[in-house]
This record gives structure tokens, C-alpha cells and sequence, in this order.
């Protein structure tokens, strides 16, 4: 149960001890009793769940929920995704237009990596599941496990991207520090999150389909992630909102949070429809993407 789990008295990201209730009582995505309570950092902006999970508990929830029948959550919006990747794949190229070594944290099946022809292509992905299937494709450049245990030299990799996973991290200021590290000198990271300010997210307030614990801890807005980058040593390129595509039964499916409720039975009926398979443009600023490269002249002073 969350009332057992110890809970963060300060800010995870900038320290600071004045966090203040947003959400109580939302319900795990787990299909269990487990209620979760919502906090925000009024210095850096940040909102996070105020329990703290171990990586047990993550690593159990992930292997549990996404293998066998219960990979909907990756697979159902496959085809629409890649228009966001061939939309990304076009603005990493712009800055590395001879390309280079990538390295994908929270790879899944390696589908962002399929895209990205040319590149020197490495992953890492905590479900044993879908890490089988990238590594069928990139063999030994495929990590499974999470970032904290991968072993790798410093100033590795050209461009370093995340993408729908920092927000399912226990501790994102390690991750983005641990990157700092892994990528060369003026190496781009590229981290892609959910927009908790934006307009569609207020209007849901506690609702919004992104709120979905304890698989998102963390959730981020402009301010807030342009600070953790900012810490780290980074230095802000571009800050946007790139278009996504979504199936017209994915939308049903985000809304479901679960597999309770009329949201679930219309996916249900969607599903393998035409209708369903109907694609949608969506531009709801729901979604955000930075970019930002590593600043050295910090290292060297
Ligand atoms: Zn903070």
C-alpha cells in the first residue's frame, strides 16, 4: 500500500522543502487498492508523486504489466509514432547531419532506433520483454536493465535520447547527470515528457490521461525541465511541441487509465475496427521536446 511507502520532504530535483499538495487519492494503473498523492515544488516547478517506490517495486511493475497480454500500452500506437520519429529523426539530423552514435534510454522494442538509419545505434530498456526484441535487431548494443546499472565510458555517445521515460524514473536528476557524463563533449541530449501545464491538462486537472501512477513519478513543464538541465550542466537549443498522429482507439485507450470503466470497453470495441485505425493530428502541446548539448567549458573549470 502507498501509506507505507516513506514519503520525500524536500523537492527530489533542487531541494527545496516547500512542496505543497496538488492531488490526493489517485488511484495505481495497477489494477490494485495502491493510492498515490501528487505533490509540487513551488520553487522549480516539478510535480511528483510524494511516495518514494524502490527500484524492486519498479522493476517488478514493469515486468509484470508489460510482458505476455498486457503490452497494449506499447504496442497499440506503434504506426502513429513513427511520424513523431521521422519528425525527430529530422531535427537530430539538422545538428548532427553526419550522424554518429546514439544511444536510446527506454529503447522498448527498438522502434525509435529503426528509424534512425545510418546512426551507430545503441539502447537500454528495463523490460526484459521488449529488450529481447531490440536485441534481435542490435544484438549486444541493447542493455537490459535500467541506466543506473549500465557500465559504459565516458564521452561515448553523439546524441543521447529519452523519450517518454524520464518521467518514469525514480531519481531524473541521476539520469540526466548520468548522460552529462555518457555523451561527448557538445553532445545533444533529447528529452521527450508530458506537459503538465499545458491547456488540455488543466482542464482534466487530476484526470489527465498522463497522470498515471507509479508508472509516471515525475511530471514535468517547461520550467521545470529547463531547470533540471540547467543543473546539470546543459545548455538549452530548442524547447517545442512536435505534432503526433494517434489511433482513433488510443485515444480510448489513454483515457481509460486501466482496464476499468466505459473508456477500456470502447478501446475494446475500437480496436481492430477501421474506425478505430481512423488517425487523428494532434497538436495539444500535451507533449513537449527538448534539446539541449553538453556545455564542457563547466568541466574545465
Ligand atoms: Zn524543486
Amino acid at each position: 500500500m502507498a501509506e507505507d511507502k516513506e514519503e520525500y520532504i524536500e523537492c527530489p530535483m533542487c531541494h527545496s522543502k516547500n512542496i505543497k499538495p496538488k492531488w490526493d487519492n489517485i488511484r495505481s494503473i495497477n489494477q490494485n487498492d495502491e493510492r498515490f498523492s501528487i505533490v509540487q515544488c513551488k520553487s522549480c516547478n516539478l510535480y511528483f508523486i510524494k511516495q518514494k517506490v524502490s527500484p524492486e517495486y519498479l522493476n517488478n511493475f514493469y515486468n509484470k504489466s508489460v510482458n505476455g497480454d498486457k503490452n497494449v500500452y506499447n504496442d497499440e500506437n506503434l504506426e502513429p509514432l513513427k511520424f513523431y520519429y521521422r519528425k525527430l529523426k529530422s531535427c537530430i539530423e539538422k545538428i548532427f547531419p553526419n550522424k554518429g552514435k546514439i544511444f536510446d534510454i527506454g529503447c522498448s522494442g527498438g522502434y525509435f532506433l529503426d528509424v534512425m538509419e545510418g546512426w551507430d545505434r545503441y539502447g537500454c530498456e528495463i523490460s526484459t520483454y521488449y529488450s529481447g526484441i531490440a536485441s534481435q535487431k542490435y544484438g549486444q548494443n541493447i542493455f537490459q536493465g535500467t541506466l543506473e546499472d549500465y557500465e559504459q565510458n565516458d564521452n561515448e555517445f553523439d546524441v543521447i535520447t529519452l523519450q517518454d521515460c524520464l518521467d518514469h524514473m525514480i531519481d531524473p536528476a541521476k539520469i540526466v547527470s548520468k548522460c552529462y557524463k555518457l555523451l561527448k563533449p557538445n553532445g545533444l541530449i533529447v528529452i521527450k515528457a508530458h506537459n503538465i501545464d499545458c491547456l488540455f491538462a488543466k482542464i482534466w486537472n487530476k484526470n489527465f490521461y498522463a497522470i498515471i501512477p507509479p508508472a509516471h513519478l515525475f511530471y514535468f513543464n517547461k520550467k521545470s525541465i529547463i531547470n533540471l538541465l540547467k543543473l546539470n550542466n546543459f545548455n538549452i537549443q530548442t524547447y517545442m511541441y512536435i505534432p503526433h498522429i494517434l489511433k482513433l482507439s488510443t485515444v480510448f485507450l489513454r483515457f481509460a487509465k486501466g482496464e476499468n470503466g466505459i473508456s477500456y470497453k470502447i478501446y475494446n470495441k475500437l480496436k481492430n475496427t477501421k474506425l478505430g485505425k481512423i488517425c487523428i493530428y494532434k497538436d495539444l502541446h500535451d507533449i513537449f521536446t527538448v534539446f539541449a548539448t553538453k556545455d564542457c567549458r563547466l568541466d574545465e573549470k
